[in-house]
């Protein structure tokens, strides 16, 4: 045992040791401490893209009527940089769907970068029948708005209609607008409804050759638009005439040239080429649209936006959305299976290498995410497919015909006021003031509908829920019906049958071949691979919202994509 004096030393020396050590600690703490703050303190203000990792720079390319299977149906010829990046070295999508039945131009947009349908962002289609203001409204028409360069005549264009924010909106929300957002397309409503309520905007005027805005916008035109269209790109383009890449033999994923089923330009005789366009020139700046230069013509001026603007210059996430309208004027006129279309797509390819070095080169290797889709795909041309014995047609959906009929049995003049999207509406006042029962004329005009062979079936609005069908059909109809803006009877037409003229095609239905749709994510945040799992048009802009670590859209009804990523 130890003397009690001794254990006392003890203790007491322990005690005595310990506070220096702790005094010690403590002093390196600070030391540490005040070093590291010292750190932080050295650090650039602009250092939110440090804290969580996030690309300078969103670029969403849609290219206008793309089918999915354009991907790889010229892949022999595509080159090593262009579509073949994307598959090498991006995440592919390979089963999206639009996730809603009426497959046009604007609700593909809305529905993109919204990440909800035509139920939630009122973007039925490209037009819809207003009851309030009695008449048919085109998606992004404004009369409290002015155009601002080009045409002073020009329609006046805002992203009004639209209910809900875009991903655009929620980066500058997320950003306190310190975030640039930039819509283009030729296509008013591509460039619109893409970049949103607090984006830029700039769309082609055709009367004068011209990139435009509106006041929604600017008051006037920013400098460098004005350097840009003073170039006249677009003259240099017409002067080149339109020619395939390659001798025209070769194209032998094509159907031949001239076909009695193909459009022709108005200033042509036969639809053949080459296409000659110099005589364009000062004539007429809307062909231009429908030739493979207007993607040409809609990257360059991407370009002189990303300059100009500083997009993807500092760590705060920027969005460019560009929307290449040329490719769905081609496809309408000269169908899927033309000549002019592969030669399109090849054109492409070798652009989309091009754009994609100089956002190398621009904004940096890794530093950008890029994704491409479509607001729709399209249908074979009928005349092409009916050669081939498949048994499809176009038909004329006629309303007059059927009002007639409703007129002589019920003497309501015009009960079919409207009909667009496939949505036919019904004029309730007439209806309601002769005393005739509404159901009963609804059922007459159904069944008479119904009597087309070209009809799959027709369905009150309001019944949808009670009308036999698939359910995975169902679902897309109620995406795309609107409280507001819906019509009171809907045509479904059978696959492959469509409303439509002699020559050329059009998309517009819930089938694969109008929905099923390109969707390849690429760069920073994104790894390789691919899946066939079902996604939808509605997941894009959730995906990017999630990867971006800001808010989701405000109407969403997607979700991200988690196999894209291995970020956490
Ligand atoms: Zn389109
Ligand atoms: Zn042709
Ligand atoms: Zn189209």
């Amino acid at each position: 045992m130890l003397p009690l004096h001794l254990i006392t030393f003890v203790v007491m020396k322990n005690n005595a040791l310990l506070p220096k050590i702790s005094l010690s600690l403590i002093f390196c703490f600070i030391v540490l401490l005040g070093f590291t703050q010292q750190k932080k303190m050295n650090i650039p203000q602009k250092k939110e893209g440090k804290d969580i990792p996030r690309p300078k720079l969103v670029v969403g390319l849609m290219v206008d009527q793309m089918r999915w299977d354009f991907l790889y149906r010229y892949q022999e010829r595509y080159v090593e940089n262009g579509f073949k990046r994307l598959l090498r070295e991006g995440f592919a999508c390979e089963n999206t769907q639009i996730s809603y039945a009426q497959t046009v131009t604007a609700p593909g947009h809305a529905s993109v970068y919204t990440g909800t349908t035509p139920a939630i962002h009122g973007i039925m289609g490209n037009d819809w029948y207003d009851r309030k203001q009695n008449k048919l409204v085109y998606c992004v028409e404004d009369d409290s708005v002015k155009p601002v360069g080009g045409n002073p005549n020009a329609q006046p264009m805002s992203p009004r209609n639209m209910k809900v924010t875009t991903l655009g909106d929620e980066i500058n929300l997320a950003f306190n607008f310190r975030s640039k957002v930039v819509g283009i397309a030729i296509k008013d409503r591509g460039a619109i409804l893409a970049a949103g309520h607090t984006g830029d905007a700039y769309w082609y005027d055709s009367k004068t050759g011209s990139f435009i805005t509106s006041t929604h916008y600017y008051d006037q035109l920013p400098g460098w638009v004005n350097i840009f269209n003073e170039r006249k790109l677009v003259d240099s383009l017409y002067n080149l005439d339109w020619n395939t890449l390659y001798p025209i033999e070769t194209y032998v994923q094509s159907d031949k040239d001239n076909v009695a089923y193909e459009g022709r330009y108005i200033h042509e005789k036969e639809p053949v080429f080459p296409h000659i366009l110099k005589n364009q020139v000062g004539t007429n700046y809307g062909t231009i649209g429908a030739t493979p230069y207007g993607n040409t013509l809609t990257l360059a001026f991407a370009k002189a936006a990303l300059e100009a603007e500083q997009l993807g210059k500092d760590n705060i996430t920027d969005l460019l959305a560009v929307s290449l309208s040329s490719p769905d004027y081609i496809g309408h006129q000269f169908g899927p299976n033309s000549i002019e279309i592969e030669d399109t797509y090849l054109r492409l390819d070798k652009e989309l290498a091009v754009f994609f070095d100089y956002l190398d080169a621009k904004v940096g290797k890794g530093q950008w995410t890029f994704f491409i889709t479509a607001d729709h795909g399209v249908a074979h041309v009928p005349g092409f497919l009916a050669k081939h014995k498949v048994p499809v047609s176009t038909i004329n959906l006629n309303t007059k015909v059927i009002n007639e009929i409703i007129k002589t049995k019920y003497k309501i003049p015009t009960a079919i006021i409207a009909a667009t999207n496939y949505h036919l509406y019904l004029d309730h006042k007439a209806i309601d003031s002769t005393g005739a029962d509404k159901e009963t004329v609804i059922t007459t005009i159904i069944t008479e509908l119904n009597k087309d062979t070209a009809v799959w079936m027709a369905f009150e609005a309001k019944e949808l829920n009670e009308t036999p069908m698939p359910a995975e059909i169902r679902e897309r109809f109620a995406k795309g019906m609107n409280p507001e803006l819906s019509g009171d009877i809907i045509v479904v037409l059978k696959s492959g049958y469509f409303s439509g003229g002699r020559t050329g095609t059009t998309h517009g239905s819930w089938y694969p071949y109008d929905a099923h749709i390109p969707l390849v994510f690429m760069g920073w945040g994104i790894r390789k691979g691919y899946s066939f799992k079902p996604t939808w048009i509605i997941d894009i802009a959730p995906t990017i919202s999630a990867l971006l670590r800001i808010q989701p859209p405000s109407g969403t009804l997607g979700n991200p994509i988690p196999e894209i990523t291995d970020l956490r």
